[in-house]
């Protein structure tokens, strides 16, 4: 492992795994669990800086909030999901550095667990000691300019290398990487068989720094500005059976497995920002005058508030279920979609609200809560668009897929 920085903070003991039942975090969201790492992102990341932060990121590392979800064999803490939530949860409310706390849910979720369930003991010895300390950063690369909803359409190939065997040159070009203008290595998507679609994608975990990757400029954003994203190309890199990821043609159901664990958990932090705003909205509407009277005096201005309030205990109520069902091994593809959907649908209209209540003030920069409008939208897209979740709660109802009447059926003469 590389020298550990010894001015951050110690490990937040209230991270580590402590038999939390599900129930207990869907019913109280006032957790000790969340207040700890609520407490310590106000007094360690505080407000946003203009753009990513290294120090900023090792202290969260170090604190222990992305080594929740690994086994403790592994060197991590062995968290549930749920309890992972909850902190992360806290970790949200207590900092408006949404970037930050994305970039590390997103980590957590999709690179790093990729990495621990599918890893070898050589890919895991190398790596991930390293991302846990917050020493080396990690991408997880499936988009590309022409294929962010239909991965079956990703043109990256890796072609078989005839020179040797188990060997494949690579080519292509990926997108909107999470972390990808920082990252070490990454785990690159592409396809060993064209001709199988998306069963013929494979995973390789490939370092940053080898011959033929060629890693972007951060590319500026709306929102989230704490969490660079932006290119990757790859142009003939070398790789061979060492640096796959899982076996050859699994990269499809390793994506799939990442991307439902993202759309359940990745939206704990926006749930604590929700709160944080909603607190904030409260705050002005009770003490902002409209002539002699307070703003929340208005009907129309209070059911904004209370529409806010339902947005976040939808949510929430959502986001556990999915966290929960997926501790207990069961399948979470519909209840991560639905809230994935609810949450990052109801933080955008919930920034919205909060705009309207706020006035004038709410324009200014200064107040915080256009950024809270610009961090929300991005959840419009990462871990699939809206339209796409609705797709796979529509295809789960079976109710997407064209049926025909026949002529002789008699619904069919009404
Ligand atoms: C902040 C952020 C971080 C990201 N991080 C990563 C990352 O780390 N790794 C990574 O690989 N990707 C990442 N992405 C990319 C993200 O996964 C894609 O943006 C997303 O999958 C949508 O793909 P697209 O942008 O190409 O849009 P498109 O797929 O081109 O979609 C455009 C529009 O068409 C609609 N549409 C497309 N197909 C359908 C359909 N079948 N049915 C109905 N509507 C449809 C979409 O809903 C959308 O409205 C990130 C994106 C953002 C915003």
């Amino acid at each position: 492992m590389s020298a550990q920085n010894t001015e951050f903070a110690a490990p937040l003991e209230a991270l580590a795994s402590d038999g939390l039942q599900p129930i207990d975090a869907l019913l109280n969201d006032q957790h000790p669990r969340k207040l700890a790492a609520k407490a310590w992102a106000a007094d360690h990341l505080g407000s946003a800086p203009d753009d990513f932060d290294r120090l900023r990121w090792q202290r969260a590392a170090q604190a222990g909030f992305l080594s929740m979800v690994v086994p403790t064999d592994r060197g991590g803490l062995g968290c549930t999901l749920v309890e992972a939530m909850l902190s992360f949860e806290g970790l949200g409310a207590g900092t408006s550095d949404s970037g930050l706390v994305y970039a590390l849910v997103s980590q957590t979720f999709a690179m790093q667990r990729a990495l621990v369930d599918h890893g070898t003991d050589k890919q895991l010895d190398r790596w991930l000691a390293d991302i846990l300390a917050g020493q080396s950063m990690g991408g997880f690369a499936m988009s590309e300019p022409g294929a962010g909803s239909d991965i079956s359409s990703i043109q990256t190939v890796a072609v078989a290398d005839n020179k040797q065997t188990n060997s494949w040159r690579l080519t292509g070009q990926k997108s909107w990487v999470t972390l990808g203008p920082l990252a070490d290595v990454a785990i690159i998507f592409a396809s060993t068989d064209p001709s199988k679609g998306r069963w013929g994608i494979s995973a390789f975990l490939i370092e940053t720094d080898r011959p033929g990757v060629q890693v972007g400029e951060s590319i500026d954003r709306m929102g989230l500005r704490g969490a660079p994203f932006g290119n990757i190309a790859l142009n003939d890199v070398a790789v061979t059976s060492d640096d796959l990821l899982g076996k050859v043609g699994a990269g499809a159901s390793i994506f799939a497995a990442a991307v439902e664990a993202e759309r359940a958990l990745l939206y704990a932090p926006q749930l604590g920002a929700t709160e944080r705003l909603l607190a904030l909205t409260i705050e002005r509407a009770t003490t902002h005058r409209a002539g002699d009277r307070t703003i929340g005096s208005f009907q129309a201005v209070s059911h904004r508030i209370a529409d806010l309030k339902l947005g976040l205990e939808a949510s929430r109520l959502l986001a556990y279920k999915a966290a929960a069902l997926a501790d207990q091994g069961s399948s979470v593809t519909l209840a991560a979609a639905l809230a994935k959907l609810q949450t990052s649908e109801s933080a955008v209209a919930g920034a919205l609200d909060a705009m309207r209540v706020f006035g004038a003030e709410g324009y200014t920069v200064g107040a915080g809560i256009e950024a809270e409008l610009r961090h929300a939208i991005a959840g419009l897209n990462f871990a699939g668009t809206s339209d796409i979740q609705r797709n796979v709660v529509a295809g789960l109802l079976g109710v997407d897929r064209p049926r025909r009447t026949q002529p002789s059926d008699p619904d069919a003469q009404r």
